[in-house]
């Protein structure tokens, strides 16, 4: 499972400690926007790329959501991408490099890690006994995910499953419940509970569609942290689930790989997501690669977002 290189790789971005943003990571976004904006920038949201041309100068053709029939077209000097390896090359550019397109196909994109839900709850779940928390009503263990998981048979089975293309039978769970921490997430009194399924395949091999099991798999999840957490019978107010294909279909993350590519060792570091591609630049002049495809791959941390626009700043300063 390639847990060495994880080990290194977690050990390298958490080097100033985990963090969480006030609101959930969109705060962050929200926060990047405002700067770019205030700098004089322009964001268009709700809209699709359909098209890059090659440039310089670049045309990216683009579709407005709530106007289908209405496209649009910029022309760049430089055109930093940040979606998927494998959108951009087999879906948006017109003319990528034959032998590069084929290269960047036989990346690895795997078959998902696991689901989420998110619940809205009317109370914490009680772990037990522990130090008291940040707020009122809350232990310290409610700041921290809780990996569910009576042992380590059982986590294995529930990795088994995965490898075998089936929704775990036991699913193991990461619990959290961050608004014991931040009370911008619920209102008062109330609180989320966050519930992260290990392992769930994106392409099922029962013959099952995630689209009619997804209920079902939902709660398997909540029942296990009532096994835990007792208290937690019947205190579900609503949940939104986020299956393998849901992840895909409304995040653009293509097989429910939160990180784009596989992070095994030949696609990390500089061989993510090919070493002909992991300075960020591309053998287009003014095309440059950001994102969890690059090195470091996946996660909220922005590290090769700063990297990319360090290569472009050294180019052209
Ligand atoms: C349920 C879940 C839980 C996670 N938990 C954590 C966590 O606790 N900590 C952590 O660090 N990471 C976590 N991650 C992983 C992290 O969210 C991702 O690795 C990260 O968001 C990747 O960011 P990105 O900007 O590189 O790529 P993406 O988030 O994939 O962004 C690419 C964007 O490009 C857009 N796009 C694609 N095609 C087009 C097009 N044609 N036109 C316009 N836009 C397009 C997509 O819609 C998407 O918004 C989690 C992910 C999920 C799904």
């Amino acid at each position: 499972m390639a847990t060495g290189d994880m080990l290194g790789w977690n050990a390298m971005i958490h080097k100033s400690g985990a963090k969480r943003a006030k609101g959930g990571s969109g705060a962050l976004t929200q926060a990047l926007a405002k700067r770019l904006e205030s700098d004089g920038g322009k964001i268009i949201c709700d809209a699709e790329v359909t098209e890059i041309s090659e440039g310089p100068p670049w045309k990216i053709s683009y579709r407005a959501k709530d106007e289908k029939t209405k496209f649009e077209e910029i022309t760049a000097k430089r055109v930093v991408s940040a979606c998927h390896i494998h959108t951009l090359f087999n879906k948006l550019l017109k003319n990528p490099p034959d032998e590069l397109k084929k290269r960047v196909a036989r990346t690895r994109v795997g078959n998902g890690f696991g689901m989420i839900v998110r619940h809205a709850v009317e109370e914490l779940p009680d772990y037990g006994d522990g130090p008291v928390g940040p707020r009122p009503g809350t232990k310290d263990y409610h700041t921290s995910l809780q990996l569910l998981c009576p042992s380590m048979d059982y986590l294995q089975s529930s990795h088994r499953d995965f490898s075998f293309g089936l929704p775990p039978q036991k699913p193991s769970v990461v619990a959290m419940s961050f608004s014991a921490l931040d009370p911008t997430l619920a209102p008062e009194g109330k609180h989320v509970l966050f519930t992260w399924g290990q392992y769930h395949p994106y392409e099922l091999s029962n013959g099952e569609a995630w689209d009619d099991i997804r209920e079902r798999e939902a709660d398997k999840l909540y029942d296990l942290v009532c096994q835990y957490a007792p208290n937690m019978r019947g205190e579900m107010i609503d949940r939104y689930i986020q299956t393998p294909l849901d992840i895909e279909r409304t995040l653009g993350l293509l097989r429910a790989n939160v990180m784009h590519l596989e992070m095994s060792l030949d696609q990390m570091f500089m061989f993510r997501p090919l070493p002909e591609l992991s300075t960020y630049k591309t053998p287009m002049p003014g095309l440059y690669l950001t994102g969890a495809s690059t090195h470091p791959g996946g996660g909220v941390f922005a590290a090769s977002g700063y990297n990319t626009a360090h290569v472009i700043l050294r180019e052209h300063s």
